[in-house]
């Protein structure tokens, strides 16, 4: 398969990836650089797009909308195209993890695993909700204030603008543009320029497997430019967004001018409490899969350790224990667990938060910088890093860092953890480790969180809503109603009363005492 247009500006590995618009690849006049994390090699190049290529895409998408080619279709054939672009996924995974690893520095077991091996599952799911989900039903019959039959029917909202981070690029867009795909939208979406070489690639895919011109529009560009023009774009009817809580206040502004629909998934500071009767074997090593997979820079990281008083010291010295057998290296070496940070902003911004957390009085338990060696001297690398003796003023407690970096703080019984672990502006996910389930499950109801998971972590289910409480987000993503967030409901009421004086119009127009039942309903 000739995936990719090699009529790069420069020689490089991947080759140049173009924009596509309206079914077709569109190139520009500068291009991103794509590095990989471990190499610092460029690996491909991206066309860098314009506020003009956004404004052809939006139009593309209006019109492919607008004609029906893809929201007219009945929900079976959107379901067929879906199925036969999944079918193609499967068979192409390895190419999919081969550009997620060069681009963002995913191990090959967490790249299979977790950002193509999800995506391929949830995709799977959108699918069948594309064939399954209830787009029109009768609703009820009422008999007051006027006897009628309600429709209650959910349409496609029209063109989605979906605006995605580069720490997860082909899945965190997927759970956008599948569900809008499915409930017959049509999309334009601004993947993070460090890293959309997947969401590019998948694109191209859907269009080689059918999906009409225009549906799906991938605009490379700018955050500041693009991806701000393309919240505030008249065209545009919805914005999903993922990404930090600040861009996400950006994007809800822009997009209250238009009364845009807006989903919005945020940052987190998520805590994770280890009560008193914990299983030590088995937390320690649940813990640092939360708080180092994808070297921390998941928004479910639990980075915000708080463990019961009475079994802090043993749990430090068996976390930091475990933490020194995590092999850090090459990202395609399958005996690797950990690689680089994702770039080189985010390696100058763990490398501050690590000088941060040692001025303000943190005690570095493990870790604390750039691992030594040959093979670390190119390359954006952090060694897994614990930092004890942690209280809730310091940032390092309350601010999300985005790396392999966690917190461990004592509180002194359940209730004084919980406040702790609610004591943030986020509320995305905690986790609950404890050897008593009815335990675990009080805790958890107690706090104010999206997702709580017991004795384990970063499980996120397609077939469970996924999202954020307080400033982690608006709305949901996955489950059964992901299709609600991109429809708008609608409610066709038909009158079924027989009489003109048994209506409500008296409300307005008194009914002459001899007026003559009439035969009613026209429909
Ligand atoms: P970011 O907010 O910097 O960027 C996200 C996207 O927004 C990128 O495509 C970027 O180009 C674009 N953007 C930047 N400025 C913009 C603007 N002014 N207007 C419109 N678009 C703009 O986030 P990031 O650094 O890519 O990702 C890390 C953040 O994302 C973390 O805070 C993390 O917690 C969050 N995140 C949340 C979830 C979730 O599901 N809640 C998942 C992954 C990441």
């Amino acid at each position: 398969m000739t995936a990719l247009d090699t009529r790069g500006p420069i020689e490089v590995a991947l080759g140049h990836f173009t924009m596509r618009i309206d079914g077709e690849p569109v190139d520009a006049e500068q291009w991103f650089e794509i590095v990989n994390p471990a190499t610092e090699q460029v690996v491909a190049t991206v066309a860098k797009g314009t506020i003009g290529d956004l404004d052809r895409a939006v139009a593309a998408a209006r019109r492919s909308f607008e004609s029906g080619t893809w929201a007219d279709l009945p929900q079976s054939e959107r379901a067929a195209v879906m199925a036969g672009i999944g079918e193609r996924l499967n068979e192409d995974l390895d190419e999919f993890v081969e550009l997620e690893i060069a681009a963002n520095g995913a191990t090959v077991r967490q790249a299979t695993g977790f950002h193509i091996g999800y995506a391929a599952i949830h995709w799977d799911y959108f699918t069948e909700l594309a064939g399954s989900y209830r787009f029109e039903q009768a609703g009820p019959t009422s008999a007051w204030p006027t006897l009628a039959q309600a429709y209650l029917r959910r349409e496609p909202i029209g063109v989605v603008g979906a605006i995605t981070p580069w720490n997860f690029p082909l899945l965190l867009a997927m759970w956008k543009f599948a569900p809008a795909l499915a409930a017959g939208n049509s999309v334009v979406i601004k993947p993070d320029e460090h890293t959309p070489l997947t969401m590019i690639r998948f694109a191209e895919l859907c269009e080689e497997c059918g999906l009409p011109p225009g549906v799906l529009n991938v605009v490379t560009g700018d955050g500041e430019t693009v991806g701000a023009a393309l919240a505030a774009h008249p065209g545009v009817d919805k914005i999903g967004f993922t990404g930090s809580t600040a861009v996400g206040k950006a994007i809800g502004r822009a997009a209250a001018d238009t009364v845009k629909r807006v989903t919005l998934e945020l940052g987190g500071k998520n805590p994770v409490l280890v009560l008193d009767d914990a299983d030590l074997d088995v937390t320690v090593d649940g813990v640092l899969f939360g708080a180092m997979l994808y070297s921390g820079q998941v928004c479910l990281s639990g980075s915000r350790v708080l463990v019961d008083e009475s079994i802090h010291d043993e749990f430090v010295r068996r976390l930091v224990n475990r933490a020194a057998q995590i092999v850090l290296g090459d990202p395609e070496d399958f005996d690797t667990d950990m690689g680089p940070v994702a770039s080189a902003e985010q390696h100058q911004r763990v490398l501050r938060y690590l000088a941060i957390g040692v001025e303000e009085g943190g005690v570095v338990a493990f870790g604390g910088g750039v691992p030594t060696g040959p093979e670390f001297e190119t390359g954006w690398w952090i060694e897994p890093t614990i930092f004890t003796g942690v209280t809730p003023e310091m940032r390092i407690y309350r601010e999300e860092i985005f790396g392999p970096v966690l917190t461990v703080t004592p509180f002194s019984n359940d209730d004084e953890g919980v406040a702790m672990a609610n004591d943030t502006d986020y509320g995305l996910t905690a986790a609950v480790w404890t050897t008593d389930k009815e335990r675990a499950l009080a805790v958890g109801r107690r706090i104010r969180a999206g997702t709580i998971w017991v004795n384990d972590h970063h499980m996120v289910s397609c077939q469970v809503p996924f999202g954020g409480f307080k400033q982690s987000g608006i709305g949901r993503e996955l489950g059964p109603g992901a299709l609600d967030e991109y429809t708008e409901f609608k409610h066709i009421h038909l009158d079924l009363s027989e009489r003109i004086d048994r209506r409500a119009w008296s409300a307005l127009l008194s009914v002459p005492p001899d007026a003559p039942p009439r035969p009613e309903s026209r429909v």
